[in-house]
């Protein structure tokens, strides 16, 4: 009895009383008693923990369930399978009829048809929170929008629910952001304890911030690699809101920020001045009075990226909406010290609590304004296209139907409309067949993003980039494209077009051939694997008669003879056929191994490929996108479990139970010396070791590869330099994400499944390596005049004119293969990602 007594006087001391829990967010307010409250749910008030996503969703369905005033959506799951969910609150008589709100709503993005009476339109507004899981205030201050929207008894809130529909999405991230709650609450003080070196402010590898496979989601609204945005854009295109919320946190020591950005270099160039100039400001207005009424200090107009189209608050711009980045500094715990005191979590979740709140104030005030616009934006976006030389894109890829489909999965998803072509055509040297090729018109309302996929962009208003400074998807994909005159008339494209793969009838072969060009081949080659079958490939083109005529194989075609085989020939068969269609390839079969032209079948330039046996160290020091990267292209391209091994377990591996090793860019040098002696030991006995960017300066350090760094004059700096400057020249001289051309030896096994000589490499970073003392261990570097897209100063490009991208460092019987630029940036370099699956699969005929 008398523990209950003590437990019951613990449990009044640590819980902030409701009124004033509602004083603090809502001062002066009434609610109705009909909406539960976030307390009556969750049992504690909002900042006093951080909210479990199961919990959040669970209040949103209470919400949905006693209010006419909302509805409840789920739009996908992740890869965790958590519920991506939207909350839709308006008043009842919009509940009922929204549906006809919606295909009302989004004529407004069609110039073709014809313009609806806006006047008693609802705005359509989207509240986005928590895409980095580990700013997790925007997620909390959904909880209190939502409550407030149903609940408040004030004008405001009766204005808003009586004219606009508002979409609350309360974590973008829902993955990441259950990983850093769970971080917040595990290291949880009582009381609290601010001090920024505590665990609880300072996660562990992987963060929040990322999703399932690591990767920054506020990256992907324009690659949709992931799951989580795949789900978000289809859904963003049945709406179109006119204005979309994208809330954040930042460093801890820093304020509030809102829009707008910095002028021009901030800016995207294809979103229309007016967005920037006039929209903006008008909306900063609502934002500045809401912050000042608490006296919240903030800034705006100075950085923060607002360029790349793949972010939460550009692809709204990019979409006749008002995309709003709002950055809040973080608490990342329940309170931290900042130079301007302790910052509480309350204190973060209210700042982003009243921006929201002032989003949709401005979004119903600004609401006929809003709707001219949208149709504006895409009306203009068809005027601009009559202004545009190209009339038309063409593009296509004949020797690779995988990659094809895959970029024509992307153009659709964003709703770019494309054409069969319907000839076989030449342009400035590229061929482009009927059926493996289709168009692109620039004139049609989505004109902004067709550029923003196919247009290189290389002069810049500024040179301080935060992010990426070119984007140019076709570039990313590898895709053989070029402009037109004129658009052609051939049927519209509106699903993918099915396969047909070839595949061998009955009859009594000595091999099965397929061709490594195709970008899904190599999940085909680890099936097989798998299956046990035993596969060669060839070093050199040769040309066989097949069960389907004459056909060139280029060097890296897959080769499995029936002869050496474990399996009957049945089996061999089913195996194959299956794999085939799993991995979309077509098989062909000879009953010769006498070769029409080149080596025959029995050569010493055919060799077995050996299974991989693939282990990734990770952990704290190395990248985490970089290494999700690679996890997801293994698990999502080829299927093939890969071990990934956290660099502290380093003295547990012995590495002779696996044949390569990835070293994604980090730093090593927690590696002991015995350790690195046995890491030498194994590559001089014949493994592979493949290492990104900066891990080859380690390895470099550490005497395991004696490379060359390129040193070239350094430009001088200037004789003096404004203290206010520093920050703008040193920007000026970083590689923030450019594009760049570069010569590929198709000869060598990094180089197989390539047709081109020539291929598109991502770069961001300003290490630069000279290529390799043997002429021949080089197979990628820049060609004398690579820039392709995007921002570098004049003595950067000098270096990378003379540097490696790709280069092999032979170690004894083993290599070293440096990928000096990320080929697998993003989820979306589908271009470059078979450089570094032929460095799995063929790394031991280099
Ligand atoms: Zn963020």
């Amino acid at each position: 009895m008398q523990k209950n007594i003590l437990l019951l006087i613990l449990l009044v001391s640590v819980i902030i009383p409701v009124k004033a829990q509602k004083d603090y967010y809502f001062p002066g307010e009434t609610f109705s008693s009909e909406i539960p409250s976030p307390y009556s749910y969750l049992g504690y008030h909002i900042g006093e923990w951080h909210t479990r996503y199961d919990r959040l969703v669970g209040y949103f369905e209470k919400l949905a369930e006693t209010s006419d005033m909302a509805e409840l959506h789920t739009i996908g799951h992740t890869n965790q399978l958590r519920p991506q969910v939207v909350l839709i609150i308006s008043k009842d008589q919009n509940i009922q009829n929204l549906e006809n709100i919606r295909t009302n709503h989004i004529k407004l993005a069609d110039p073709n048809q014809p313009m609806p009476d806006v006047s008693n339109m609802p705005a359509i507004i989207n509240l986005a929170y928590s895409v980095h899981g580990n700013e997790p205030s925007g997620g909390e201050a959904a909880i209190l929008t939502a409550y407030w929207l149903l609940a408040s008894q004030s004008d405001l809130a009766k204005e808003i629910r009586e004219n606009a529909v508002i979409l609350i999405d309360p974590a973008i991230n829902p993955d990441g952001r259950d990983r850093h709650t769970n971080w917040a609450n595990m290291h949880k003080g009582f009381p609290p304890v601010a001090d920024p070196l505590d665990r609880e402010h300072n996660e562990i590898w992987p963060s929040g911030r990322v999703n399932h496979y690591w990767f920054d989601l506020n990256r992907d609204w324009l690659p949709l690699a992931q799951v989580e945005l795949q789900n978000k854009i289809a859904w963003y295109h049945t709406w179109y809101p006119n204005v979309v919320g994208d809330f954040h946190e930042m460093g801890t020591n820093s304020t509030y920020f809102f829009e707008p950005t910095k002028p021009f270099s901030s800016e995207n160039p294809v979103v229309p001045r007016k967005n920037y100039e006039e929209i903006n400001s008008k909306f900063a207005t609502y934002f500045a009075k809401a912050l000042d009424d608490i006296g919240s200090l903030y800034w705006t107009k100075e950085v923060f990226d607002n360029s790349y189209p793949g972010y939460g608050s550009t692809y709204p711009d990019i979409q006749g909406g008002l995309g709003l980045v709002f950055e809040q500094g973080s608490s990342r715990g329940h309170i931290q010290s900042s130079q301007r005191g302790d910052i509480t979590f309350q204190f973060t979740i209210r700042n982003q609590l009243k921006t929201s709140i002032a989003t949709m104030e401005g979004g119903v005030k600004e609401r006929v304004y809003m709707h001219r616009y949208l149709r504006e934006f895409f009306q203009t976006g068809v005027n601009e296209a009559g202004r545009d030389r190209a009339k038309a894109y063409v593009f296509g890829d004949e020797f690779d139907e995988s990659k094809n489909r895959l970029f024509l999965k992307l153009l659709l998803d964003h709703k770019i409309k494309v054409i069969e072509n319907e000839s076989d055509i030449t342009l400035r040297g590229k061929s482009f067949k009927q059926g493996k090729s289709w168009i692109v018109a620039t004139s049609q309302p989505q004109y902004r993003m067709v550029r923003s996929m196919f247009e290189k962009v290389t002069t810049f208003a500024d040179s301080v980039f935060y992010d990426a400074s070119s984007w140019t998807m076709a570039l990313a994909y590898g895709m053989p494209y070029a402009t037109q005159t004129a658009v052609g008339s051939g049927s519209k494209v509106s699903t993918l077009p099915t396969q047909i793969l070839d595949f061998p009838t009955d009859g009594k072969f000595v091999a099965y051939l397929v061709d490594w060009t195709d970008y899904y081949a190599p999940k085909f080659l680890h099936h097989i694997q798998k299956a046990g079958i035993h596969v060669e490939t060839t070093s050199l083109p040769f040309s066989s008669n097949t069960d389907k005529g004459p056909r060139e194989f280029p060097a890296g075609s897959l080769i499995i003879p029936t002869a050496f085989q474990k399996l009957s020939h049945e089996e061999l068969k089913a195996a194959l056929m299956s794999s085939a269609k799993e991995s979309g390839q077509h098989v062909y079969a000879t009953t010769t191994g006498f070769s029409a032209k080149g080596i025959d079948l029995g050569s010493n330039n055919i060799s077995a490929v050996q299974q991989p046996k693939v282990l990734m160290l990770i952990g704290q020091g190395t990248s985490q996108y970089e290494a999700g990267e690679i996890w997801h292209l293994m698990d999502t391209k080829v299927g093939m479990p890969m071990a990934k091994v956290d660099i502290s377990l380093f003295g547990r591996i012995n590495l002779y139970d696996y044949n390569t090793l990835i070293l994604p860019s980090g730093n090593y040098s927690s590696l002991s010396t015995a350790q690195v002696t046995h890491l030498k030991d194994w590559l001089s006995r014949g493994g592979t070791l493949i290492s990104l960017r900066t891990s080859s300066q380690w390895l470099q350090s550490q005497g395991i590869v004696e490379e060359e760094y390129l040193t070239m004059e350094e430009k001088k700096s200037p004789e003096s330099l404004p203290f206010a400057s520093r920050r703008d020249f040193a920007g000026a001289q970083a590689i923030g994400g450019s594009i760049y051309l570069a010569k590929l030896d198709k000869t060598h096994p990094l180089g197989f499944g390539y047709r081109n000589a020539e291929i598109p490499v991502y770069r961001n970073t300003t290490l630069f390596f000279k290529p390799s003392k043997n002429p021949s261990n080089t197979p990628v570097k820049y060609t004398s005049e690579p820039l392709l897209g995007g921002y570098i100063s004049p003595a950067n490009l000098e270096k990378v004119k003379q540097s490696a991208s790709v280069m092999v460092s032979t170690v004894g019987q083993g290599r070293v293969i440096h990928f000096i630029d990320n080929p697998n940036f993003r989820g979306t370099w589908f271009g470059t990602n078979k450089l570094f699956f032929n460095a799995i699969f063929f790394r031991d005929k280099m």
